[in-house]
């Protein structure tokens, strides 16, 4: 019997729609299944009255998203639609926030870190340095730092380290607690992305290349798929809308979501996937009648807010800073970030209760919050972060060397990496071995442009 379609595409998140892209540009009938009735996935924006919040990702760097770069480029993306951030991004502390975080100057000013905390983080960035090379996101089981976890590797420097620079920005913009998510794929990724004075967002929302992908693709919004299985060497989707037959399928989606799917009989395959745990991320954006923001000497991008010194925030960021057409003019809009340790907690409250919890908190940080939000809006991702434990590390090699099948799959788990870069390679990788296993014999350069 002849397949429906050469491949079939689970989740239209920006994992799937690379994938798609990229063999539907080589010629095969592809078609993308989305549970949602938007695409975009955890790069997801949601419009509502002049405002543009981001759902999920919030920024990508200038540098060290070569796959991304290339295919904003490629779909005619022009620069002006990629506004510079510019605003710093600064620590709470003792009742003030400390500007420079993870900016070379910020080993000046202090950002938040005592001098001793200085001076090793000094030493800590000079050592990376110097082994660059081994620090390559591709390939986080290959550096230096092993298999250790955020918070081993902080035991061996001050402890403001930890306090006062990993496990904020681990825990606001991961969503991971230090001791149970690996150094390696974290430090890899800084050195990777630079400082946040060179950080980008799409003007538009988070969304523009999603949905610049998806307009020249076959997408099926609104379709759950609810089982995927081989038949013949043959992909089988059972989904709400009826069943679908490929020659392969991709599963775009997150890690737990994919074993969920499919059980994969390829023994590396399985064993990483149910490795590859998530983290939860739960954002409350703030509509608000003036641009409110917390007071820093110069207007902050995001203030991050330690676990030691805030026990349900994990950071508020300034989207009218971001980028001044996220709010009418003349308005504000602030995301509030819930602390990794309060997540389970309201992960499955209504959206009242989770705003409810996060505003009063944050008024400590922006005096007049609470007089000053008009509405409120709250995204939860269950899958937000690929969560890039040791035993996932551990497993990870054998799983990107598996070989082409009637299931492959791709997303930002495959290199533990939490970041939309790794999907867009991930998804790049995944339509290289689909074309090679279709195709047998025929060359799978134009794919190679995005590997
Ligand atoms: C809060 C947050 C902040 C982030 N910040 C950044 C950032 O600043 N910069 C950055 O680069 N990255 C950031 N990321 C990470 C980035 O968003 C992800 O790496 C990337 O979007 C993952 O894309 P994906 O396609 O792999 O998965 P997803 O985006 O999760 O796509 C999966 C898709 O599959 C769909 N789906 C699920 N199940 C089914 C089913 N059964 N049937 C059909 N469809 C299904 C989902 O609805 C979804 O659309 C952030 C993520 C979060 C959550």
């Amino acid at each position: 019997m002849t397949p429906d379609l050469d491949v079939a595409v689970v989740g239209a998140g920006i994992a799937g729609l690379t994938t798609a892209h990229e063999l539907t540009r080589a010629g095969l009938s592809v078609r993308v299944f989305e549970a949602r009735d938007r695409v975009g996935g955890r790069m997801a924006s949601h419009r509502r009255d002049g405002y543009t919040m981001d759902e999920g990702a919030e920024q990508f760097p200038a540098h060290g998203y070569r796959a991304t770069w290339e295919l904003v480029r490629r779909m005619g993306i022009p620069d002006r639609k990629l506004p510079t951030i510019g605003g710093p991004l600064a620590m709470w502390r003792d009742g003030a926030a400390h500007i420079g975080v993870s900016s070379p100057r910020g080993l000046l000013t202090g950002a938040g870190l005592g001098p001793r905390a200085r001076l090793d983080l000094a030493r800590f960035t000079a050592a990376a340095a110097r082994q660059r090379r081994r620090f390559d996101p591709d390939r986080p089981e290959s550096t230096p730092l092993g298999d250790a976890t955020i918070a081993a590797l902080a035991r061996r420097y001050h402890p403001d380290l930890l306090d006062y620079l990993f496990q904020p920005v681990v825990g606001s913009f991961f969503g991971w607690h230090p001791d149970r998510s690996a150094a390696a794929p974290f430090v890899s990724l800084m050195m990777a992305v630079g400082p946040p004075s060179t950080w980008r967002t799409y003007r538009d929302g988070m969304d523009t290349l999603a949905r610049a992908l998806a307009a020249d693709l076959d997408v099926g919004t609104g379709t759950t798929v609810t089982d995927v299985a081989v038949a013949a060497g043959k992909a089988v989707l059972a989904t709400d809308r009826g069943r679908v037959t490929a020659r392969a399928a991709v599963l775009c989606v997150p890690a737990p979501v994919a074993a969920s799917l499919h059980t994969d009989r390829r023994e590396p395959v399985r064993r990483f996937v149910d490795a590859a745990t998530f983290t939860p991320t739960l954002k409350v954006s703030c509509l608000l009648d003036r641009p409110l923001a917390p007071p820093a000497p110069r207007p902050v991008y995001t203030l991050l807010t330690p676990s030691v010194e805030e026990p349900v925030l994990a950071g508020i960021i300034v989207d009218h800073v971001k980028h001044r057409g996220r709010a009418p003019a003349g308005r504000g809009l602030l995301t509030l970030m819930t602390a990794p340790a309060a997540i389970p907690g309201l992960l499955d409250a209504s959206d009242e209760e989770v705003a409810a919890a996060l505003v009063a908190p944050a008024a400590r940080y922006v005096p007049g919050l609470e007089d000053a939000v008009t509405a409120t809006c709250t995204h939860r991702f269950r899958h937000g972060l690929p969560e890039a434990t040791p035993a996932a590390l551990a497993l990870r090699a054998d799983f990107a060397a598996r070989q082409p099948g009637p299931v492959d799959y791709a997303g930002d788990w495959e290199y533990l990496r939490p970041s939309s870069e790794g999907a867009v390679r991930s998804a790049a990788g995944a339509a290289a071995r689909v074309l090679a296993r279709l195709r047998a014999g025929t060359p799978v350069a134009r794919t190679r442009e995005l590997v």
